[in-house]
């Protein structure tokens, strides 16, 4: 008999402001489902972004954007 329960049913995503992003990619290291990807694509600024890839992993844990120096994410969960 388990006790733990395994949440698969939580689900999240993310909005990255494009042009606050800097590109550091602090977020990719951090997300513990490899559910952000980086871009190829530069913002205004030239920076190269990142955005949520379609893996359908993203829990809205919210680390990225705590891990974010630019707020650039928004998280949502549900
Ligand atoms: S941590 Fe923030 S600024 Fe850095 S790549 Fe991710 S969204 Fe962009
Ligand atoms: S909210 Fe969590 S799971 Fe979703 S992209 Fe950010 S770090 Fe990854």
């Amino acid at each position: 008999m388990s006790s733990g329960k395994t949440d698969t049913s939580i689900k999240g995503y993310i909005e990255v402001d494009q042009e606050l992003c800097k590109g550091c990619q602090i977020c990719i290291s951090f997300c513990p489902k490899d559910a952000i990807s980086a871009s190829d694509k530069l913002n205004a600024s030239g920076y190269l972004t990142v955005f949520l890839n379609d893996s359908g992993q993203c829990t809205g844990c919210a680390i990225c954007a705590l891990v974010c120096p630019e707020v650039a994410i928004e998280v949502y969960r549900g």
